[in-house]
């Protein structure tokens, strides 16, 4: 049983909003057993809505719309529906007062008619209840083209859909019995696309899984999807097997999340300090909540004066050796491990370009430093892409060698 999404707002592909709805809906069907097959996108125009319910229905039979089920002149998404599958719109008295109410609780004077719009439900189906905003969702099922489809229409606000889609759709949707596929996935660290798919490739082959990979500054991501829980399982193993120790584990896809659970594990907390990467890391690591457990925070030491005074590297080794270099990188991770009093620390010094870079030391060169346990460790890399690839990558590479090197001391 295929499931569509036909997401409506004409803001939705001017680019204005961004369609968060499909990724939440997206993610969260996967993590069920039961992807999406189908999205479309279209404007708040009857036609563009009904072209794209028949095209939806060509190949599926569970069909979700998003959007357009307020009261206003361009909320058309329930008529449309209503007007495509010849069902009757019926008022429900129990709506009428929901609605009532809603209007009652922010504006004074007479609920107006053009929000009882917001009271009607398809003939034989039932409402979605929407404690956050006055428009309810709407579930009804009906034949089409021989077969039965089910319908499901949520309103367009993300503060109101996800709700709605944890606390009704995905139940109602497991309900229906549908066939499921599940999906599994690693990251492989420091890993590119191609030389995944070669060592992969071979041992996955004949099993009926499909496997998708996703480039990320971290490395390449491995996700593959079977209709066989079990039998994914032990794919997932022999592909990270083939892999090798630049596999992290089943299920492990966020480099910077398995750092902090690693850390949690051992009870270590961790520092950074970032020169070309500017607070990147920080960032990322803040991004998570609950990270202040096991994360210290961030020098952002750009210039090397602020590498001299708060880092206290001794200016002839920044004259000397230079700020990008091996020995700058491992004092850096050295000293912000001891101002910012943490157990385990990392740098990044480089050239991210698109200027400064030399023969010597071109666009590109990035050293990664790392403290851990009273020992130092240097990477030296160099980077491809433009200056915000170059931070990212750096960003995961000294992050990358601390979950290594935690990994060896605390096999
Ligand atoms: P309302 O009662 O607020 O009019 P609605 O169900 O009619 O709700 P829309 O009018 O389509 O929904 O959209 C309302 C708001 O939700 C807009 O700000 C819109 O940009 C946002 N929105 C709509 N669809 C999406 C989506 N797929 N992802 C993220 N935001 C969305
Ligand atoms: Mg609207």
């Amino acid at each position: 049983m295929d499931i569509a999404v036909v997401c409506t707002g004409t803001e939705l592909l001017k680019g204005y909003t961004l369609n968060s709805n499909l990724a939440r809906l997206g993610a969260r069907l996967t993590a069920e057993g039961l992807p999406l097959s189908l999205e479309l996108c279209v404007g708040d125009r009857a036609h563009e809505i009904g072209n794209a319910i028949a095209l939806a229905l060509k190949t599926c039979d569970v069909l979700i719309l998003c959007g357009g089920l307020g009261p206003t002149k361009d909320d058309i998404t329930l008529d449309v529906a209503a007007r495509f599958f010849g069902c009757d719109l019926e008022t429900d008295p129990e709506l009428v007062r929901k609605v009532t109410d809603f209007w009652d609780r922010i504006h004074t004077g007479h609920c107006p008619k053009n929000q009882l719009r917001q009271a009607r439900v398809p003939a034989g189906g039932h409402y979605l209840s929407n404690p956050v905003g006055s428009a309810s969702g709407l579930a009804f099922s009906s034949l089409y083209g021989g077969r039965m489809r089910y319908v499901y229409l949520l309103p367009g606000p993300p503060t109101e859909f996800v709700p709605m889609m944890e606390n009704y759709l995905v139940p109602e949707l497991l309900e229906l019995d549908a066939k499921r596929r599940f999906t599994l996935g690693f990251l492989a660290a420091a890993v590119g696309e191609s030389t995944l798919a070669k060592a992969v490739e071979p041992v996955l082959e004949g099993l009926p899984v499909e496997i998708a990979y996703t480039a990320v500054p971290e490395g390449t991501k491995l996700f593959l999807e079977a209709s066989d829980e079990e039998l994914l399982a032990s794919a997932v193993e022999k592909a990270r097997a083939a892999v090798g120790k630049d596999a992290l584990p089943a299920g492990a896809a966020d480099l910077y999340a398995y750092l902090v659970s690693l850390l949690k594990e051992r009870g270590l907390t961790f520092g950074t300090a970032e020169s070309c990467t500017g607070g990147l890391i920080g960032k990322i690591m803040t991004d998570m909540p609950g990270v202040s457990e096991v994360y210290n925070g961030t020098v952002v030491a750009y210039a090397n004066s602020v590498k001299e005074r708060v880092l206290s590297i001794p200016r002839e080794v920044l004259e000397r050796a230079g700020a990008v270099s091996e020995e700058t990188a491992a004092l850096m991770a050295q000293h912000a491990a001891e101002v910012l009093g943490c157990s385990c620390a990392v740098s990044t010094t480089g050239i991210a370009g698109p200027d400064g870079g030399t023969e010597e030391k071109p666009v590109g060169l990035v050293y990664v430093g790392c403290f851990l346990n009273g020992r130092t460790t240097v990477l030296k890399l160099n980077l491809r892409g433009g200056r915000e690839a170059i931070r990212q990558r750096a960003a995961a590479r000294a992050v990358y060698q601390l979950v290594c090197r935690i990994l060896e001391a605390y096999a």
